[in-house]
Order: C-alpha cells, then structure tokens, then sequence
C-alpha cells in the first residue's frame, strides 16, 4: 500500500506521479557485489511510496552476488538491436538476462505509470549517459545501460542519481 503525501517531489523529477528507480539506490543490497548504492532522496521516495524500486539484473535471473559484466561493442541501445553483447570479466555472455530484466523493468514502470526514471549512473543495465565500455578498464564512453535505453526508447525520461544530485546543489 503506497503511502501518498502532498510533498513535491524535488527537481528535476515530475511533481506528481509514481517513479522508477534503481533498487541499490534505495539500499537494496542488489549490487553484482552484494552491496547497495544507498541515496538518501531515493530511499525516502520508495518509504514514503512514490518510487517503485527495480533491479533488472536481479529480476532478469542474475543472483547476488555475480559476476561484474560490461556491454562490449556498444551501448545498451546497441544490445537492444543485437549488435552488441553483455560480458562478465570472466567472458560469459549474460545479454540475455540484460535484456529480460530490461523488459521486466518497462513492465513495471508501464503498469504502475511511471513517465521517469531515476537509474544508478554507469550500469551496464542502469547507466545513462555514460557506461563502462567493456574492457574493465573503469573506462567510460557515451552511452546508456541496456535498461536505460529501452526505458528511454518507450518515453520515458530517464535520469541518474548524479543528476538528482546535481539538482540540489
Ligand atoms: S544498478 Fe540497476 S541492475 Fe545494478 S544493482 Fe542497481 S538496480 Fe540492480
């Protein structure tokens, strides 16, 4: 049951509406490594039921901890064509479960009308503007997370803990 205040949410996120956020962001212990990425803006959205909390690898079958993973030869958008592919540092190719967890996460934002969504910058599922580019190297290059861009190829605004930040400022 969703707790509803009538609080506006803090820019630059919609003033009404449920969001979608990254499940670590909220404190989910979700990460490849078994830990969380927790913000406090985010966790308190979720609390108070204003965000809808996902995290498509988990939801996509990876379990946790996992092996860390990198889209080679491109972004998300291109795994989403079937140009490039999701690889763990060990050289397993996870795209599928990339993919389903993507699509698990615009069901969930589609049944609970969502229109935005507040993503952990540089994930390979979750990273929007910039990613790792696949050679471990902690290395990034312009692109989204696999989920980032089916999000934001459905429409809707897709945004990072980074940019919340910056909004506070
Ligand atoms: S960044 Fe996304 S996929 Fe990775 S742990 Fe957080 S919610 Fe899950």
């Amino acid at each position: 049951m969703f707790l509803v205040t009538n609080e506006p949410l803090p820019a630059p996120l919609p003033s009404e509406g449920l969001i979608l956020v990254s499940a670590c962001l909220a404190g989910r212990r979700c990460r490849f490594d078994g830990s969380a990425n927790p913000d406090d803006t985010i966790s308190k959205l979720v609390a108070e039921g204003r965000a809808v909390p996902v995290c498509p690898e988990v939801d996509g079958g990876l379990g946790t901890p996992r092996p860390r993973a990198e889209i080679r030869g491109g972004d998300g958008a291109d795994v989403i064509a079937g140009t490039a592919s999701v690889m763990t540092h060990e050289g397993e190719d996870v795209t599928d479960a990339y993919l389903k967890g993507a699509r698990r996460a615009l069901e969930r934002a589609k049944a609970t009308g969502a229109t935005t969504a507040v993503l952990k910058s540089r994930s390979p599922s979750c990273g929007a503007g910039h990613v790792y580019d696949g050679t471990f190297t902690s290395t990034l290059q312009a692109g989204d997370g696999v989920t980032a861009a089916l999000l934001r190829s459905e429409g809707l605004t897709v945004l990072t803990d980074e940019d919340l930040d910056r909004s506070q400022e």
